[in-house]
Order: C-alpha cells, then sequence, then structure tokens
C-alpha cells in the first residue's frame, strides 16, 4: 500500500477534512480511501481523497447551487461589501480596480461564492467595526482579515502621495492684492 497522505485538516473547496474514514473497494475492485470532510454550510460527508485532491468535489452541493441561484441573503449589507470587494477585485470596468485588482489584489477561490465569504467573517460583531485586510498589500482571503474601527484601518493605510502644496503665483499676488485692498479700506 502506498503512503497514505494526511489530509486532516486540510480545505479543498468548501470542505474542511476532519478525520479519515474506512477505505472501501470500489465496484471496479480498487481500494478508496474516503475523508470526513464538514462543508462550510455544516453538512458532514465522506469524500474519496482522489475527488478532493483532483478538485471533483468542492462541496456537499451547496456550492453550485449558490451558483445556480440567488439566496436570502443579498439584500444584507455583508453581501454589498462582498459584491463591492469583487467588483474592485476582478472586475476591470470598475472605477476601484486601479487600485486593487490592477495591483494584483485578489480574491481567495474560497470567497468567490458568497457562502464561502460568510462562513469565514459572519455578521458585523458592533456597529462600529468593519472589514478590513491585515496586511494590506495582500488580497482578500481567510488569512487576511479581520473586524476593525476606522481608526484602526486608518493607521494600515498605505501612505498616499501628497499632492504638492506650493502656491501658484498668481495666487499669492491676488493674496497680495486683497491684502492691500483690506489695508487701504481700514486706514
Ligand atoms: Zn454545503
Amino acid at each position: 500500500m502506498s503512503r497514505l497522505i494526511d489530509l486532516t485538516g486540510r480545505r479543498f473547496g468548501y470542505w474542511v477534512v476532519f478525520a479519515r474514514a474506512e477505505r472501501y473497494t470500489n465496484p471496479c475492485g480498487s481500494l478508496q480511501y474516503p475523508w470526513w470532510c464538514r462543508c462550510v454550510c455544516g453538512v458532514e460527508k465522506t469524500v474519496d481523497g482522489g475527488h478532493l485532491r483532483s478538485g471533483a468535489s468542492r462541496s456537499c452541493g451547496c456550492l453550485h447551487r449558490e451558483m445556480m441561484t440567488t439566496h436570502g441573503m443579498s439584500k444584507t449589507r455583508i453581501y454589498r461589501v462582498w459584491a463591492a470587494m469583487k467588483q474592485r477585485c476582478l472586475n476591470p470596468n470598475n472605477k476601484g480596480y486601479d487600485n486593487y485588482g490592477g495591483r494584483g489584489l485578489g480574491v481567495h477561490p474560497d470567497w468567490h461564492p458568497f457562502v464561502g465569504y460568510y462562513a469565514d467573517v459572519g455578521d458585523r460583531p458592533r456597529d462600529d467595526l468593519s472589514l478590513d485586510r491585515v496586511d494590506n498589500n495582500a488580497g482578500y482571503g481567510p488569512t487576511n482579515y479581520r473586524w476593525a474601527t476606522r481608526i484602526e484601518q486608518a493607521r494600515n493605510r498605505r501612505p498616499r502621495k501628497r499632492k504638492a502644496q506650493r502656491a501658484k503665483l498668481e495666487d499669492i499676488q491676488a493674496f497680495a492684492a486683497a491684502l492691500t485692498r483690506a489695508v487701504s479700506v481700514s486706514t
């Protein structure tokens, strides 16, 4: 028997592997090594390791259903946050794209469907918090998010290039002229 790679704790799409299941022989006579997996929606099932690794099985079926249908979340704030994130990272026609997708900031495949995103971030824990990335130079995904206040987020921003503040000559002249008028009126 070849060495069995331990998949415990690994994530494949919506599946998280949590235990080894009993091996069995399939109708074609070959040995199968299934794993107990939990889908982000809560469903637990055994899935063959080969199907996990090849990507043939990526969820209990809810992922496919989600792609095909809309769900009750589509009117919520968190859904809009998710949709806007995808737009600025994945849609070159979006006005925010230059600062996100255009800088190489992507969205982890698990977060492409809303259910995967929501399974990780959940509902906003407090009204003054919003989602932020931990590493501002990395994209959006399960290992790079936090709920943060506006102040915490501002500290995390990459420094913006300041616009040159030098005054134009005509502005100075206009200011001087106004000053001269003000002085002549008051004396
Ligand atoms: Zn599921």
